[in-house]
């Protein structure tokens, strides 16, 4: 099974990705967790995604098919997979298509998360990623037991740099303008499903998982 979750930043993604993943037996594909890693390592591609990512601009498509195609065409690349925050430009979902038809495999179903922009403020400010998993909180809706720290593995939480107000509300009109045309590229090819987003997390999950199991 391929699948892709969509949505606008802060809509509850990497949340969702955390259970479908375990539930299915999926492989998670966030090319922003890809980028955060190639950044720690100090790589050049990471330092170089880096600038995009603290203003909350895109990365350029250049660099982000670079390191999906490096991923997905690894040895010992995956079968089954769930792509999350890729693609986000029609280029990318035409180069993804292209990917997949040399693999000679599709996307079962691209879920989008549904969200409004005032939820979105909120979630994203209230954000907190492990330094050490990438483990996400809210230090609202889902503290974690200690302050500060990750529940899963000990690591320190901190806020990451382009949650800050300015570059979430550049994020949100990059995603509005450059992501939200893929919605109709997916629903022509009667791929595309929508969940509520705006529903505590359990909720927001068994919406999900319908989909998946309407598509297996
Ligand atoms: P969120 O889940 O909050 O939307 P991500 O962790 O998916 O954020 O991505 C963080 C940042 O990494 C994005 O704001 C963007 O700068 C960059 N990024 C991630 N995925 C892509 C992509 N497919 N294309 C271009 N830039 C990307
Ligand atoms: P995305 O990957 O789409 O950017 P995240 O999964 O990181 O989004 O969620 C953004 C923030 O909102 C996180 O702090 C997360 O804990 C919180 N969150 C996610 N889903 C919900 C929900 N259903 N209700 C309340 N808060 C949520
Ligand atoms: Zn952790």
């Amino acid at each position: 099974m391929k699948l892709l979750i969509m949505g606008p930043p802060g809509a509850g993604k990497g949340t969702q990705s955390e259970k479908i993943i375990e539930d299915y037996n999926l492989i998670s594909i966030s090319t922003g967790d890809m980028f955060r890693e190639s950044y720690r390592k100090q790589e050049s591609l990471g330092l170089l995604a880096m600038e995009f990512i603290r203003d909350g601009l895109l990365v350029s498509d250049e660099i982000t098919n670079e390191i999906i195609r490096r991923r997905l065409f690894a040895k010992n690349a995956e079968k089954d997979f769930l792509l999350d925050g890729y693609p986000r430009t029609l280029n990318q979902a035409y180069d993804l298509d292209n990917i997949l038809e040399i693999m000679d495999s599709k996307l079962d179903a691209a879920i989008k998360i549904l969200l409004d922009d005032e939820v979105i403020i909120g979630r994203m400010s209230g954000r907190r990623v492990c330094s050490i998993c990438g483990a996400t909180f809210h230090i609202q809706h889902k503290p974690s037991k200690k302050d500060k720290i990750c529940d899963q593995c000990g690591g320190v939480l901190y806020q990451r740099e382009d949650d800050k107000e300015e570059s979430v509300l550049n994020r949100l009109s990059i995603y509005h303008e450059k992501t939200k045309p893929l919605v109709a590229y997916y629903k022509e090819r009667n791929i595309l499903f929508e969940v509520n987003g705006n529903q505590a997390f359990d909720d927001v999950y068994q919406e999900v998982k319908a989909v998946i199991e309407a598509v297996r």
